[in-house]
């Protein structure tokens, strides 16, 4: 299983410092004492929020603090409270304090948790005024906003599955659309080891990919493969089937399509209903225009694929059109996005 770490700081607002003053006004020689109180720190909350699958945001900037009270004015004058500052996190992102190795909370879906407390603020001279007390010159500085180091853990789930036959090009595909390199846990199987990858389509834009290699061969057996590993890529939202469009046994492309849908209809319903991209593989092996475009509109026609809607062609060892294979499962993973570049994963409330 991959984990996803990453490291940052919050700190939450200090509160600010009360105030000291008197009034003074005309005809009134000896005022009272007016400094005001101040406001306290914002905090920081975690929201665990559904869409986000990796910590990749945290790895961009490392510290986040909330904002400061106010301090304490003078004519009774109260200081503002500092805002919240609100980090938004996939559910499931384990948060650890880094220094004590503690675990702070484990981020539940739809959860909100305060994980440094804002400090609070000061009392101003008006608040220590009582009867017998007249003149007090004291006012009370604003407590720290709690600061912690943290390391941020997830357990990545895949968002897309990619399968198909045995020498299909799965793990070819896989390595060369992965750059991060994210530490590896040991994982539970021996005779079939998944493999996890996290494809970049861009700095700020990352997907998940599982290798489902043997799945049939494993599962259906009951053995190699767990439930556990069908469990997982049952989560994805999407699968790639890839099929080498020139298989070196010069069996047919259009029925070992056939053969994994069948076999994936028999052991796993829910993979078999979800959302599938056809990736037709090494087409350098066609490297004659007329010809590749033959081929593809035949494996089309015959598996009643629609080319602009279910079907790219790529070589994933050639590295062609990769760039566009990533932006399409892009698309299918985020429907709505339509918003280039970083957005900070921070809001104040
Ligand atoms: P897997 O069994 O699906 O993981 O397939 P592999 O990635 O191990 O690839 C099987 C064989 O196909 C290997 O010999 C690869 O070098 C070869 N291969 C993979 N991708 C391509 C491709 O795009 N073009 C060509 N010509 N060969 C490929
Ligand atoms: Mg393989």
């Amino acid at each position: 299983m991959f984990v996803d770490t990453a490291l940052i700081t919050v700190k939450a607002g200090d509160g600010g410092n009360g105030h000291i003053s008197f009034r003074r006004e005309k005809f009134i020689p000896k005022g009272g004492p007016s400094g005001g109180d101040a406001g306290k720190g914002g905090s920081v909350l975690f929201v665990s929020e559904d869409g986000l699958s990796t910590l990749f945001d945290y790895r961009i900037q490392a510290r986040y603090e909330a904002q400061p009270g106010e301090n304490g004015g003078a004519k009774q004058c109260h200081g503002g409270d500092g805002k919240d500052l609100i980090l938004r996190v996939p559910a499931g992102t384990l948060i650890f304090n880094n220094d004590t190795g503690d675990l702070m909370h484990d981020m539940q879906k739809g959860e909100t948790v305060t994980i440094a407390k804002g400090g609070k603020g000061g009392f101003g001279n008006e608040h220590f005024k009582s009867s017998t007390y007249q003149t007090p010159r004291e006012a009370t500085p604003g407590e720290k906003g709690e600061q912690f180091n943290i390391r941020l853990e997830l357990k990545l789930i895949a968002d897309v599955g990619l399968l198909g036959k045995p020498n299909a090009g799965k793990s070819t595909l896989l390595a060369a659309l992965t750059r991060a390199n994210p530490k590896i846990a040991d994982y539970p199987f021996t005779t079939l080891s998944p493999q996890l990858g996290i494809a970049e389509v861009d700095a700020h834009r990352r997907i998940v990919i599982a290798d489902i290699p043997g799945l049939i061969e494993g599962a259906a057996q009951g053995a190699g493969l767990g439930l556990e590993f069908l469990r997982h890529v049952e989560r994805t939202r999407v699968l790639v089937h890839l099929l080498d469009v020139m298989p070196q046994d010069e069996s047919d492309p259009v029925e070992n399509y056939r053969m994994i849908r069948e076999e994936l209809r028999q052991h796993s319903q829910a993979l078999y209903d979800k959302r599938e991209l056809v990736v037709l593989n090494k087409i350098d092996l066609v490297p004659e225009k007329s010809e590749r475009e033959k081929l593809i509109k035949r494996i089309c026609r015959e598996l009643e694929l629609r080319m602009d809607r279910d079907v790219i062609a790529i070589s994933g060892a050639a590295r062609t059109n990769l760039h566009a294979l990533l932006e399409r499962l892009w698309k299918e993973l985020n429907p709505a996005d339509e918003v280039e570049g970083w957005k900070s994963p921070a809001t104040t409330a």
